[in-house]
């Protein structure tokens, strides 16, 4: 594909051409530049975690935290993680970020469970990198052992892509990350490449219905059919369902009349820092559901 466009580029002229060559150089540099500054960035301590509240639709309190990776930069502020975890899963970077983070967000939450006596379950995210990294559920172990945590209160997200690769692989090792008694959800579910008879067979435990449908309930007819399948189809295979970006009341109503089993997103909480995250489980500040 990089020939074709070489080829295309070099059809349209010299000009074109070298407008070619230097754009991919200029991308090359801009990679390579982002790369070192994540490795400087790992040494430095300048990544941090903030965790954003998800809530039971039953209940109203909160079943979980996810926890959300922010890069504090020195000189451009806060970047925003589409803006670098691709980078860094390209260059295989994001294992060790990805550690970094799994350790980290177990530590906190570890901790919030004492200051608060609560029992608090944290939902990490994986990368498709750190999922097919053999090293992976080493690193869990160490990490459960190293933070006290109770694996029970530990979640990962994961993404439909990962999990079509080799199926049979993939039950396999699902399956031993489970019985540590880890929770296991699909994210952005239903933006991928989603298989039925594939998510029949896989040992997960929760779907998050991708942002993408619910932003535009309750104007988008479509996107509320598509909603509420995707919760009938979970609960017939008896899965529970999380909807992601539920920024307004009538999201909410929606999703509670639809049965959804929990909601995250703007309406409820913004992601917050780990202070800011203490004060709000002491305070109970949390919109009720
Ligand atoms: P995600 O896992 O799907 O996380 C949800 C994203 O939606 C977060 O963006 C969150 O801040 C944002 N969000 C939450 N509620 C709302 C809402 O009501 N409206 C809107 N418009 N957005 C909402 P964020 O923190 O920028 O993260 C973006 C993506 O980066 C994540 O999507 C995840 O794929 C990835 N990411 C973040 N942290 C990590 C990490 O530690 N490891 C890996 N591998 N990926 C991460
Ligand atoms: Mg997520
Ligand atoms: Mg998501
Ligand atoms: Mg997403």
């Amino acid at each position: 594909n990089a020939d074709l466009a070489l080829y295309h580029a070099k059809e349209r002229g010299r000009d074109g051409y070298y407008f070619f060559t230097e754009e991919l150089n200029t991308k090359a540099l801009k990679l390579l530049h982002i790369e070192q500054e994540l490795r400087h960035a790992l040494q430095m301590d300048e990544f941090s975690i903030v965790y954003q509240p998800q809530v039971c639709l039953k209940t109203g309190s909160i079943s979980s935290i996810e926890a959300l990776i922010r890069w504090n930069h020195p000189v451009r502020g806060e970047v925003a993680p589409d803006e670098f975890i691709a980078i860094a899963e390209e260059t295989g970077l994001i294992v060790q970020i990805g550690e970094w983070v799994l350790k980290n967000a177990c530590m906190q939450t570890q901790m919030l469970q004492q200051l608060t006596g609560q029992p608090i379950r944290v939902a990490v995210n994986l990368s498709s990198r750190q999922f097919s990294d053999p090293n992976l559920e080493t690193i869990i172990e160490e990490v459960l052992v190293e933070t006290g945590i109770d694996p029970t209160y530990l979640e990962l997200e994961v993404t439909e892509s990962m999990l079509m690769d080799d199926i049979d692989k993939v039950i396999q090792q699902l399956n031993r990350i489970k019985s540590a008694g880890i929770t296991i959800t699909i994210d952005d579910f239903g933006s991928g490449y989603s298989s039925l008879s594939y998510l029949k067979r896989l040992p997960v435990d929760i779907l998050k219905v991708d942002r993408e449908f619910v932003r535009d309930i309750p104007d988008d007819l479509n996107d509320m059919e598509i909603t509420s399948a995707i919760i009938a189809i979970a609960h017939k295979l008896n899965l529970k369902v999380i909807a992601e970006g539920v920024e307004n009341i009538d999201q909410r109503d929606f999703l509670v009349i639809n049965k959804c089993d929990y909601a995250q997103g703007y309406y409820f909480s913004r992601p917050l820092t780990f202070e800011d995250l203490y004060s709000f489980f002491t305070a109970g500040q949390l919109k009720s559901a």
